[in-house]
């Protein structure tokens, strides 16, 4: 079980920045996100892409901020569970929570955080005959780990940034990496494709364009593909994984189930504090709704600060806050 003051579900930049100010006010924070890397929107859709409007920083690329928010809230040490969706919530008698992760990951915490964005990215699924039947026995639509490649077979399909940028990667690490596509142009970074392209002319990876994979076999675990080509011939190829990387779309997912009051897949909040219509649990960024809401990234920065003093109240129910700007305190780290 781990143990904390803050359980933040979702590490997206504003999920990340509610670190900061719970960290400012001495709360420790535990952060659980359903990809397998912090960022949110900005890392899984947009990382190259700058960003005018953060206070401050006239041009910032997407990436550069979520990775400069890690640097800011690394002095308050948070710890994270990341590739685990949160799939419930328990009330305690003591008026705690215990959140349950995917893996079933316990945290127990005094506050609840979401800031769940648009929701959890959930897979876009290929029609592959068999294809649910092998996931976890070799199908996989997320690299977490890419040591559980090591040495192994692997067929990726796909043709932007993800199967680009994993092709690459996972060439060093494999036994043997087959792209498969439909075109023989790819929607990634060009320069992404010309290294596929490079890396398939020197024989390190197989790439296998204009064709489809239609069906999957094996025998309790994957152990072959079968590829249709634009002439309709069919041929089996060997591999130990199949990833197929087809982008991902946002689902709100079990958030819906937790007795919170939802408009519109968003949670509503009082706009004093960001708390919803449970005690302990608040919801900030893009997950929340209000009269005059701007899903930006700024307002989410704003909501963190007011929900960190509000939550304050949680953890150290018998202490007074008294508000100190951090050019008098410093940033005390834990
Ligand atoms: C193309 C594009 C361009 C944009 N440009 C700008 C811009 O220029 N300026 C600006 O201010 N905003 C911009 N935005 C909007 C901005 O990206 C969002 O406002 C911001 O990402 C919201 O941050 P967030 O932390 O609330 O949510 P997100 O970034 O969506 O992160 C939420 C995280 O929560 C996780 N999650 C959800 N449910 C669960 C669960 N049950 N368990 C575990 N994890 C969960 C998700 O996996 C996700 O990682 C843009 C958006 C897009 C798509």
């Amino acid at each position: 079980m781990i143990t904390t003051d803050i359980c933040i579900i979702g590490a997206g930049p504003v999920g990340l920045f509610a670190v900061f100010e719970a960290g400012l006010l001495k709360m420790r924070c535990h952060l659980v996100d359903a990809l397998p890397q912090v960022g949110g929107q900005l890392s899984e859709i947009y990382p190259y892409k700058p960003i005018y409007d953060i206070p401050g920083a006239p041009e910032i690329k997407a990436q550069e901020l979520v990775d400069n928010l890690k640097k800011q809230i690394a002095p308050f040490s948070p710890t994270f569970s990341l590739g685990e969706r949160v799939e419930s919530i328990e009330r305690q008698e003591d008026k705690s929570f215990i959140v349950t992760t995917s893996d079933d990951t316990k945290i127990h915490c005094k506050v609840i955080t979401i800031a769940g964005g648009l929701g959890c990215f959930e897979p876009r699924k290929p029609a592959i005959e068999q294809l649910e039947a092998f996931e976890g026995k070799g199908v996989t639509y997320m690299v977490k780990d890419p040591e559980l490649f090591r040495d192994k077979d692997i067929v990726l399909a796909g043709g932007g940034d993800s199967a680009l940028d994993w092709t690459i990667f996972l060439s060093n690490v494999a036994k043997s990496v087959t792209l498969v596509h439909r075109s023989d142009t790819f929607r990634g970074a060009p320069d992404s494709a010309e290294k596929v392209f490079h890396l398939a002319e020197t024989g390190k990876i197989n790439l296998v364009l204009k064709s489809n994979i239609v069906k999957i076999n094996g025998n309790g675990k994957l152990n072959e593909v079968l590829i249709e080509a634009s002439d309709k011939t069919v041929t089996a190829r060997p591999t130990d994984y199949l990833i197929p990387l087809f982008g991902l779309s946002p689902k709100l997912g079990p958030i819906a189930d937790w007795g919170l009051q939802i408009d519109k897949s968003q949670i509503s909040v009082n706009t004093v504090d960001y708390s919803t219509n449970i005690e302990g649990i608040y919801a900030i960024g893009d997950i929340n709704t209000y009269p005059g809401k701007l899903k930006l990234i700024l307002c989410g920065f704003h909501e963190s600060a007011l929900m960190a003093h509000s939550a304050f109240k949680h953890v150290y129910p018998n202490q007074r806050l008294s508000f100190k700007y951090t050019t008098v305190n410093g940033v005390n780290a834990f």
